[in-house]
């Protein structure tokens, strides 16, 4: 059970927030909401920097029976704009120091209440909050009503908001605990962001229920993780933390001693990233996968084989199924097609969008992710890309993931993404963009010739670029659309 004396957060700054804090200021950010006239149903969207404090506006929001509709901090004014139009929210939080720039663009999306909240617990929210009172009565909300609208990445055409009902979040968060065994004794290293489902959903709910502890850190920063180790039993992360802690000198299984468990998502890891961790560390990294749109779906286990390159079982209440991308009809056990998944943690649609909703489910009620993978004999999920990544060349297809590990094997080479560009002749060309290791100076001939016997040769890149980094969005996703807008001219002569 929660104690109310217990730190819930604690800041990078030294500030904590214990559960008492959390029943009491949440009441206060509910009791303001209330005050502005937030009824059932009502958005309030929020842009502010990662704090505590951006956790008790989530939690405010909830018990006020509105949904909460958190914006990435990178967002323009532009951005902004569009979100708040599509969203209509009735009150928008934002940074304190935003608050001249967004002005015009609220009043022009004719939000009711503008409203600022700080790092250091300041802004006209914080303000009322304080002579607010600490007790609120939650407004009662079914299964189904909406606490949340998230809104995707989008990387093609328009950002679309998905609906999360209280349900969807509820019943993942209990799902969590249970499989990678949260307590109250437990203490996650928190360094995501807190805008995407990742840092908000997957870290905090999980912990809120546990009635464990979070230690917010603004951003990934090796050295500041590898301080509080020894005082953490866990850390979720993307695969970028995972690489970027394998580079600081003082990462050993004396320094992870008090850990129990690192969890990876967002994003592939490498295979040979977990190697690497597992020789550093003794601990074999969790991967899961899971989406904006679904909340988590797989899992590696927690006892058992967590096996690279692999996303693990569907959890449990979730199901996940193979289907051929054009017809939908199930594929034959172990083949390639499209990830479909079907559960409680499955979102309740697109704001605004019925037809875009309805042509991503299935009559039987299972969503199209729109990832692409196969599920393997003893029950693995492994995920080959985007169907949108997804390369057809000659009329053949190619999976990127397929040739990017082969590629990623080679000695040499740190990383690789295959893109479709495109091909007079082909439609697409297979192309690999590869980061070399430091000090190698491995050539296009060689990575092709190492891979010739092993994949078919419609597989083959077509031409290989060295670059020294992948574009990665704050998630650590590779960028493909970017790469594949760089180079569209590639065999254009
Ligand atoms: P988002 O909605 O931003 O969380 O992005 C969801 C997408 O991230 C999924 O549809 C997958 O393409 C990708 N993703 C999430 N977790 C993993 C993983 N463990 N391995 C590979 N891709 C992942």
């Amino acid at each position: 059970m929660r104690e109310p004396s217990k730190t819930f957060i604690e800041n990078h700054d030294g500030r904590i927030v214990t559960f008492a804090d959390v029943e009491a200021r949440s009441a206060q950010i509910a009791n303001v909401l209330s005050g502005l006239g937030v009824e059932p149903g009502d958005r309030v969207a929020v842009q502010v920097e990662k704090s505590p404090e951006a956790i008790l506006l989530y939690l405010g929001c909830v018990r006020a029976g509105a949904a909460f509709l958190p914006l990435n901090t990178a967002y323009t004014p532009a951005e902004i704009e569009y979100f708040l139009g599509d969203a209509e929210p009735r009150v928008f939080v934002c940074d304190p120091a935003d608050r001249d720039k967004l002005a015009s663009v609220a009043a022009g999306a004719k939000v009711a209440h503008l409203l600022t909240l700080g790092v250091k617990r300041d802004g006209t929210l914080a303000e009322q909050a304080d002579k607010a009172s600490v007790v609120f009565n939650n407004v009662a909300r079914g299964p189904d009503d909406l606490a949340a609208i998230l809104y995707t990445s989008g990387t093609t055409g328009r950002s679309k908001g998905a609906m999360l009902s209280h349900e969807n979040l509820a019943s993942n968060a209990r799902t969590l605990v249970d499989y990678w065994r949260y307590t109250s004794k437990d203490v996650l290293i928190h360094a995501l962001p807190i805008y995407h489902t990742h840092g908000l959903f997957v870290a905090t709910n999980t912990l809120l229920l546990a009635g464990g502890t979070m230690l917010f850190l603004p951003k990934l920063d090796g050295d500041a993780i590898m301080r509080l180790m020894p005082r953490a039993t866990s850390m979720m992360g993307v695969p970028t933390f995972y690489t970027r802690l394998l580079a600081h000198r003082d990462l050993n299984p004396g320094a992870t001693r008090h850990m129990r468990l690192f969890i990876s998502g967002s994003a592939p890891l490498l295979a040979e990233t977990h190697r690497e961790w597992r020789a550093r560390t003794g601990h074999a990294i969790l991967e899961r996968y899971g989406m904006t749109e679904t909340n988590m779906n797989t899992s590696n286990p927690y006892d058992g084989d967590r096996v690279a390159g692999t996303v693990g079982f569907p959890l449990p209440g979730v199901s996940a199924r193979i289907t051929d991308p054009e017809i939908g009809t199930e594929m034959p056990q172990g083949e390639i097609g499209m990830i479909e998944v079907r559960g409680p943690n499955v979102f309740k649609g697109y704001w605004r969008m019925p037809e875009k909703t309805a042509a991503e489910f299935r009559p039987d009620g299972f969503f199209i992710t729109g990832d692409l993978g196969k599920i393997d004999d003893r029950g693995y999920v492994h995920i080959v890309g985007r169907n949108k990544d997804l390369v057809i060349t000659g009329g053949f297809n190619v999976y990127p993931a397929e040739v990017e590990s082969e590629i990623d094997g080679i000695t040499g080479v740190m990383e690789s993404a295959i893109i479709g560009v495109p091909h007079p002749d082909f439609g697409e060309g297979v192309t690999a963009v590869v980061v070399r290791k430091k000090g190698s100076d491995i050539t296009e001939k060689s990575i092709v010739s190492t891979i010739e016997g092993r994949l078919a040769k419609f597989k083959l890149p077509k031409r290989v670029i060295f670059v020294d980094d992948l574009p990665r969005n704050t998630m650590g996703k590779v960028q493909k659309n970017v790469l594949r807008d760089q180079y569209r001219d590639l065999y254009r002569s």
